[in-house]
């Protein structure tokens, strides 16, 4: 038995060396698994169509995307500096987001290594995400009637405020966020449930919180399908959290999720999120607990 995977070259792109976006973490992370003894099969996603993107993005914000005409303010908003490679590494992962929910809807679970670009709006990019590959997801499963209720479970530690506004409208998306209420954004969006938490909590702070929620999250959602965002930015060693889990703890907030949903026959989407450390090869391990704590749930329930 094995879980499928999604992974693409274009996810990681060169930037200048003193860029703070650890870019090269895709590519870092899909040779830590590729050694892995575990059995994953690696899918390779296309890009996200125009008509996908239409879904949930401005017409004009997606030309500017694509004809480089993102002015200097929008650019420095973004995180990025503008590139074709750019625009092709933010549709490759949106779409690998989709494959990956086509391929968790078919096989029980699926993992984009990548994605979790959940501050895009509609209109404009925010904070290293440019276009919203967990919204783009889930509007086309529901007007394709692949899925007809899902639940979007978010615990990078930043609220996913693109999400939530992206699918304010949308019954049959739920979102959840639980984040860090002094983390970026500063002016948060209203989730059809938002967690927010105190800065500094350990291990059993944080999973008793999330433990206590999980099932009433679930059974009262009741969805097709579960989309969730493993962030490891709520890890103690990471620029940006405020948050102080440990490895050991970062593995089980995954695999209770991954339990939770699963113990109820739900299929799950797993992407990786948000993780800001400069320690490439630490911040992989910890992206790659989750593909672990994946592997390990599913070996249990054979
Ligand atoms: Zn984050």
């Amino acid at each position: 038995m094995s879980i499928a995977a999604v992974h693409h070259p274009g996810y990681t792109i060169d930037l200048p060396a003193s860029h703070p976006f650890p870019m090269a973490k895709f590519r870092v992370l899909r040779n830590q698994l590729g050694q892995h003894k575990g059995p994953i099969t690696w899918h390779q996603p296309s890009m996200a169509t125009s008509e996908q993107l239409q879904r949930v993005h401005t017409r004009a914000y997606l030309d500017a995307l694509t004809g480089g005409h993102l002015d200097r303010a929008a650019q420095r908003r973004s995180g990025f500096p503008w590139s074709a490679a750019l625009i092709e590494r933010v549709r490759l992962e949106t779409g690998g987001t989709l494959l990956t929910a086509r391929l968790a809807l078919d096989q029980g679970l699926a993992l984009n290594a990548a994605g979790g670009t959940h501050h895009a709006h509609a209109d404009f990019a925010s904070g290293y995400c440019l276009l919203n590959d967990l919204a783009v997801t889930a509007k086309t499963l529901l007007e394709t009637g692949e899925v007809g209720r899902l639940l979007i479970i978010d615990l990078d530690v930043h609220q996913g405020d693109g999400t939530a506004r992206l699918l304010a409208d949308e019954p049959a998306a739920f979102t959840f966020s639980m984040h860090v209420a002094r983390n970026f954004p500063a002016r948060k969006a209203d989730s059809d449930w938002d967690l927010p938490l105190a800065s500094g909590l350990d291990d059993a702070a944080y999973l008793g919180t999330l433990t206590g929620v999980l099932p009433r999250l679930i059974d009262d959602c009741d969805p097709d399908l579960v989309i969730y965002d493993a962030g490891v930015d709520v890890h103690h060693a990471d620029r940006l959290g405020h948050c102080e889990l440990s490895n050991a703890g970062l593995y089980e907030r995954d695999r209770r999720v991954i339990e939770a949903v699963r113990s109820r026959g739900i299929p799950l989407a797993g992407v990786i999120g948000g993780g800001y450390d400069r320690d490439l090869e630490a911040l992989c391990q910890r992206h790659a607990q989750l593909f672990h704590a994946a592997l390990h749930t599913q070996e249990e329930s054979a």
